[in-house]
């Protein structure tokens, strides 16, 4: 019997192995990543844990954006190893949607929000890419749950930024995976899509899949996360939030980039 043979999904989306313990989501083994001499992530471990929200921290070029890269194979692996769900990322990409970070993302070519949410369904379409009534129902059910459903024939580039961003969050809504990795995903958008957001990625996590977003709002990593990954090219600390996401290791991680004024205002244990 092959490997995928004896696993065991769940309606949840889980892995169980033939033991019966849970796959850890994301598993991240010594990567390092360089695009030129200097490495802009050093022999990085993560374990994220199932049915978990974590938050990559980090100062600007700590090599946050690499790292979701690397995993995802966009940029290529100096040395590491990365599996997700107990597998090679290239065998368990379906499980897996990834938001980029906005700014990355040019809309000059005219495209409708309706299909920008149905590139999430590429795998579903098949072959001969065919749409059917259900996948326009899909794609609309996505854009329902984060408020976008009116816009569904509006050009992607003639929308805000916030209304941008929670159609990307739509398009990976509508690959229905187990392990969502969003890059800043709440950079420059209004409170209100903020607010959005949040509570689509809870729901996702009370639906027993795994989330991982970059953050760089320090004020809501309490709020909206139970698990951390400190990262400032190599990782400085990693851990629940309630015991990790600590003024002493957001000083290592920041160095003097963050005043101890702004940590204090964090109202962190003293640990
Ligand atoms: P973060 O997301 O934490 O802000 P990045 O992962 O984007 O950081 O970048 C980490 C480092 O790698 C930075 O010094 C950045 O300038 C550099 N870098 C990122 N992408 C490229 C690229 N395509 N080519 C060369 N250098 C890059
Ligand atoms: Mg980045």
């Amino acid at each position: 019997m092959s490997e995928a043979a004896v696993e065991l999904v769940s309606p949840g989306g889980q892995t169980t192995n033939p033991h019966g313990s849970v796959e850890t989501p994301l598993a991240v083994q010594g990567v390092t990543v360089s695009y030129g001499e200097k490495p802009a992530v050093f022999s990085v471990d993560a374990s994220i844990p199932a049915e978990s929200m974590t938050a990559i921290i980090g100062p600007n070029g700590a090599g946050k954006s690499t790292l979701l890269k690397a995993v995802l194979g966009i940029v290529p692996r100096l040395s590491g190893s990365v599996t997700v769900f107990g597998e090679p990322f290239t065998r368990a990409r379906h499980r897996v949607a990834y938001v980029p970070q906005r700014a990355s993302v040019d809309w000059d070519f005219p495209t409708r929000v309706i299909d920008v949410v149905m590139m999430g369904l590429f795998r579903e379409l098949g072959l001969l890419k065919l749409v059917r009534r259900e996948h326009h129902k899909t794609a609309l059910a996505c854009l329902e749950r984060v408020g976008m459903v009116d816009f569904a024939q509006r050009q992607i580039g003639q929308l805000s930024g916030g209304q941008q961003q929670r159609v990307f969050l739509a398009r990976a809504l509508a690959q229905n995976a187990d392990l969502y990795l969003l890059d800043e995903p709440f950079a420059g958008v209004d409170a209100a899509t903020e607010r959005a957001i949040i509570d689509v990625l809870k729901s996702l996590k009370a639906d027993k899949r795994t989330v991982v977003c970059v953050h760089h709002d320090l004020a809501t990593v309490a709020d909206y996360f139970d698990h951390v990954l400190l990262i400032n090219v190599r990782k400085m600390a990693e851990g629940p939030v309630a015991t990790t996401f600590t003024g002493k290791n957001l000083q290592k991680t920041y160095g003097g980039r963050l005043a101890t004024a702004h940590i204090d205002q964090l109202n962190l244990s003293a640990a």
